[in-house]
């Protein structure tokens, strides 16, 4: 399949990616997709008549956000989806041939903002990658018995912030919290001194529950819209600090950033791998048929003040060890409901090898094994003026879906 547009070969957005967004240009925030270099304004395709077979209502897509498009369920956006690929496949004159439309359709992604595609009622982060909560463990406690005993049995995972998503391209001031030092006998009040990324991917729910209903990991997918990159960024030191016994609190909620185009379930169907094995085997609500892990090449790059970008990690979210039906599964069991927009993280993406961690925490290992910049400086964390820079893409058999990038420069506390 190809398209009338050009799209060069390293682009995230091909025509078999066709995500959705929310941009702004000229001052006006509306609904759109991509392909190549250019934002596809959903509102002119609405507005000239190439969307008339969905009946939808007038200005449907001059919306700041994507929920009520979700909302209409998958019926309605895999058709629309299917219906742009059409549109701007080079067998289709429909559009292609009316070039006095295409101008106002077609706007160069250099001429618009993102701004953040849903509105997020609800924040959970999982812990689901196995290299990572093993690295954390050997580094915390005991090397030997790294997990804790729940952590082969069900997804862990906390509730989190949603009033403090941002999304790429929004600055990250470093926060300032309570610390203790191990050997110190009082906290101190400061801004972070361990300041880092976290690795993720967050996938998003496309229909709603109500309030005691379970979904089973035989209909999870019918509930995820798609997929972003996610930043959760963390405060180490305060985390440390403050977590026990209820877990993460201020070290987490301070912000966490994502990717500004949601890539579709559907776009991602044909780089599905095999989930790890479990061993012990899980309880039969987590069970699981078929392929339910996706080969999503990640990577992160640190950006200091006045230097080129180091790259410092290459993961892939193929090597979570639990998967998001099981995550769904677990998050709905008890009868807690979801919602339309509501983000679910995967927990950092650490892979086997120590250029494949998800944190600086684990690549530099705890301050241990500084990492070196272009500029000479070395990190152990982030420091201020720093830009972090999360990628992710898939690739296979000359299809090419990715996320494009998140992006956030840290700021210094007042
Ligand atoms: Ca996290």
């Amino acid at each position: 399949m190809e398209s009338w547009v050009q799209v060069d070969a390293n682009s995230d957005f091909s025509i078999y990616n066709i995500p959705f967004g929310i941009f702004k240009q000229n001052g006006r925030v509306r609904a759109g997709s991509a392909i190549g270099n250019y934002v596809i304004d959903l509102d002119q395709l609405h507005k000239r008549n190439y969307l008339d077979s969905f009946e939808l209502p007038e200005g449907f897509f001059e919306s700041d956000t994507l929920n009520e498009f979700i909302n209409q369920g998958k019926e309605v956006t895999n058709a629309l989806r299917v219906k742009i690929i059409e549109l701007f496949s080079k067998e289709s004159g429909e559009l292609q041939d009316n070039k006095s439309d295409i101008e106002s359709i077609l706007i160069p992604m250099s001429e618009v903002e993102m701004l953040m595609p849903v509105d997020v009622p609800n924040y959970t982060d999982f812990y689901s990658s196995i290299e990572h909560a093993t690295n954390v463990g050997t580094m915390f406690r005991d090397p030997d018995n790294a997990l804790f005993p729940n952590w082969k049995h069900l997804p862990v995972g906390y509730h989190g912030r949603s009033s403090s998503i941002v999304v790429s391209g929004t600055p990250i001031k470093r926060p300032k919290g309570q610390t203790k030092a191990p050997d110190a006998d009082n906290p101190t009040f400061g801004p972070t001194q361990r300041l880092d990324f976290e690795l993720e991917m967050a996938f998003i729910v496309g229909k709603e529950t109500i309030l005691g209903e379970s979904v089973s990991t035989k209909d999870t997918e019918d509930y995820i819209f798609g997929f972003v990159l996610f930043n959760d960024w963390s405060a180490r030191d305060i985390q440390v600090w403050e977590y026990v016994p209820l877990g993460p609190f201020l070290a987490k909620n301070f912000g966490s950033s994502v990717s500004p185009w949601i890539v579709t379930l559907e776009a991602l169907e044909q780089f599905r791998v095999e989930t790890p094995k479990q061993d012990p085997q899980v309880l039969p609500y987590l069970q699981i048929e078929g392929k339910k892990n996706f080969d999503i090449n990640l990577q992160v790059g640190i950006i200091p003040e006045n230097s080129e970008e180091q790259i410092v990690s290459n993961s892939n979210f193929k090597y979570m060890y639990w998967n998001v039906n099981q995550q769904l599964a677990h998050h709905t069991v008890n009868g807690c409901n979801i919602e339309i927009g509501d983000m679910y993280a995967s927990g950092t993406i650490s892979g086997p090898t120590e250029d494949s961690y998800g944190s600086m925490l684990e690549l530099a290992w705890k301050g241990t094994k500084p990492i070196k910049m272009k500029d000479g400086s070395e990190r152990k964390f982030i420091n201020d003026g720093d830009t972090v820079v999360m990628r992710g893409y898939a690739e296979k058999e000359g299809m090419r879906v990715g996320f494009g990038e998140v992006r956030s420069l840290i700021l210094p506390s007042d």
